[in-house]
């Protein structure tokens, strides 16, 4: 839930604002999307509400805790309930498909060794990847390495996924691939996606759309009766 959310850059000696009391309430399970132009805030916005930036003014609660003001050692804490797909899937280059989402497992205390390898190799074959476990990044194609970001994000069920442009790069179906398959695993997990996108060919799998622009909020697509708080 997001209240009153303000946030600047400073450049040089310059603040700059980049949101502008940004409202917004997302709801468990739902999947948003979140579109407009170059520049408007969206990544700002997406990196706030995944605490890997500090909210400066207003409120941010996120999994029902407060987070505008918070410690890094929060922030460490919520991070781990969330799972993050970016455009350039960050994969370790030099480690296999299985080997990057083993190690998402690897960063929780919960998981014993043993269920670790075997989580990882359900989800790669889940996401379509069951031949291709011990493949390195650099043998597979841009969906394929989607598709491990995906698996490494949602491997230890995370309450929250953030995905920023992931099918950017991608062919028509290869996007419509990744994005169903990021889809059909939110819902069997029940968690939450917010994604930024672009890409006009995936705002179908979204619960709610929202519109940013100039670092506001404009609209809530396509019924106009999105829950804004
Ligand atoms: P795009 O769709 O191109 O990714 P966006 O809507 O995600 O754009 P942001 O990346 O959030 O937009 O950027 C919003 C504004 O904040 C832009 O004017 C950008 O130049 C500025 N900005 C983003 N990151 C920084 C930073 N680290 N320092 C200074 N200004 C920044």
């Amino acid at each position: 839930c997001v209240s009153n959310l303000n946030h600047y850059f400073d450049e040089g000696a310059l603040r700059k604002q980049v949101l502008f009391d940004i409202n917004l309430e997302i709801k468990a399970g739902e999947i948003v999307i979140m579109t407009g132009p170059s520049g408007s805030g969206k990544t700002t916005l997406l990196t706030l509400m995944g605490g890997l930036r500090s909210a400066q003014e207003g409120s941010l609660k996120i999994l029902g805790e407060e987070i505008c003001g918070a410690k890094k050692q929060q922030l460490t804490k919520l991070r781990r309930q969330i799972g993050y797909i970016f455009q350039a899937h960050n994969l370790m280059t030099f480690l296999t498909a299985r080997e990057n989402v083993r190690m998402s497992l690897e960063l929780h205390d919960n998981f014993l060794n043993q269920d670790i390898d075997a989580k990882a190799i359900a989800i790669l074959e889940t996401v379509g990847l069951g031949h291709r476990i011990d493949y390195y990044p650099e043998k597979l194609s841009g969906g394929q390495k989607q598709r491990v970001a995906i698996a490494r994000a949602l491997v230890s069920h995370p309450k929250i996924v953030l995905a920023d442009e992931p099918t950017a790069a991608l062919d028509k179906k290869s996007g419509r691939d990744v994005v169903e398959i990021m889809q059909k695993l939110a819902k069997e997990q029940g968690c939450t996606i917010l994604l930024v996108t672009h890409d006009n060919r995936i705002l179908d799998i979204a619960d709610r759309i929202i519109y940013m622009e100039d670092g506001q909020l404009k609209s809530f697509l396509p019924t106009n009766t999105g829950s804004i708080k």
